[in-house]
């Protein structure tokens, strides 16, 4: 890759309007070599950070050149997270799952909170819809859909990324992917009884007029769950910089509790909730620890870490895990729940 990204300044809040200030300088794309230095400005009202030089619409698809989303492969689930979710799945989301296991076992591996969040994560905390319709906005290569295709949804996505396209349509046995935007799908008004979205909003120009076209296309009832990084989350706060979830300068937007929350009631949501589940803990802390100490991270995937780095990432997770079961709002990930 060579020459630099155009870029145009974003000095103001996207959200609320006000000034900005730069909350770090200068840093670089550790993980996949985009060049450039780029600044990161938080708002100082709504907490929204967002990527202070962005990149121009021409120049978005090189920021993408060496990136991944077609070659993520969903790992099987250990057991204890498969009886997990079947234990939850019928007690706390309606649905009527063929248990493979002693009900005992399931029973009990669902009432620890971290197997919970894992597996309500899995199935982005839809609720049970006999023979209900699921958009996922940027599916990827299909993993979230299968979960939901599993339980009796019916699936069908966006994707800007055609080799992704290409193993969603595989791994799901349909033509329902949208190859580009959801916005150029024109979907019909109405059309969906639920809209999930994993790790998206953050790579969006213009994230509110995506929730508004999600709106608009979603049922009257119909569920919302989005995912995205939090910036205010335990690892944020202690790597900075260097937080895994930083991912410039492909993420133009990091949102706080707050930001996330009046940007969905502003495109028109209600019932809105927002939980800030630990469940990428494990992976994020040993990501941002190798940003730090490595200062590279190749592919944005921490490979070979060894046990001990593991094991310090095992107790930042469950450390998380109880600050924010207490309270703290400090989970790595944001989760916006909400019905049209
Ligand atoms: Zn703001």
């Amino acid at each position: 890759m060579s020459g630099s990204i155009r870029t145009h300044e974003l000095l103001t809040c996207y959200h609320c309007g006000a000034d900005g200030f730069d909350l770090y300088r200068q840093i670089e794309d550790l993980m996949f070599g985009v060049p450039g230095q780029w600044t990161l400005r938080r708002c100082p009202g709504c907490g929204l950070t967002w990527l202070k030089n962005q990149p121009i619409a021409e120049d978005v698809p090189r920021l993408y050149e060496n990136y991944y989303t077609h070659e993520v492969v969903q790992l099987p689930d250990g057991a204890l997270r498969r009886a997990s979710k079947m234990g939850i799945l019928k007690r706390d989301f309606g649905y009527s799952p063929k248990v493979p296991y002693s009900q005992l076992i399931a029973f009990f591996a669902s009432r620890l909170g971290p197997l919970r969040e894992m597996a309500a994560r899995q199935i982005m905390w839809l609720h049970a819809h006999a023979g209900g319709k699921v958009l996922d906005l940027g599916c990827g290569a299909g993993a979230n859909l299968y979960q939901l295709q599993q339980l009796g949804w019916q699936v069908s996505g966006t994707e800007p990324d055609p080799k992704a396209v290409l193993a969603a349509k595989k791994l799901l046995d349909t033509n329902e992917i949208f190859e580009g935007f959801l916005e150029d799908a024109a979907f019909a008004e109405n059309s969906f009884d639920a809209l999930i979205s994993a790790h998206v909003l953050e790579h969006l120009p213009d994230p509110l007029a995506t929730l508004k076209e999600c709106y608009r296309v979603m049922k009257p009832g119909a569920q919302l769950c989005f995912a995205t990084p939090n910036i205010d989350s335990l690892a944020s706060q202690q790597f900075k910089e260097y937080w895994r979830g930083l991912e410039i300068p492909r993420h133009f937007f990091l949102f706080t509790e707050k930001s996330l929350r009046e940007m969905a009631e502003k495109a028109g949501f209600r019932n809105i909730r927002i939980l800030t589940p630990a469940n990428v803990a494990w992976s994020v802390w040993q990501g941002s620890y190798l940003l730090q100490n490595q200062k590279s991270l190749p592919g944005g995937i921490a490979n070979n870490t060894g046990i001990l780095l593991k094991l310090r990432a095992l107790v930042f997770w469950a450390w998380e895990f109880l600050k924010n079961h207490y309270g703290a709002s400090c989970g790595e990930e944001l989760v916006l729940l909400a019905e049209k």
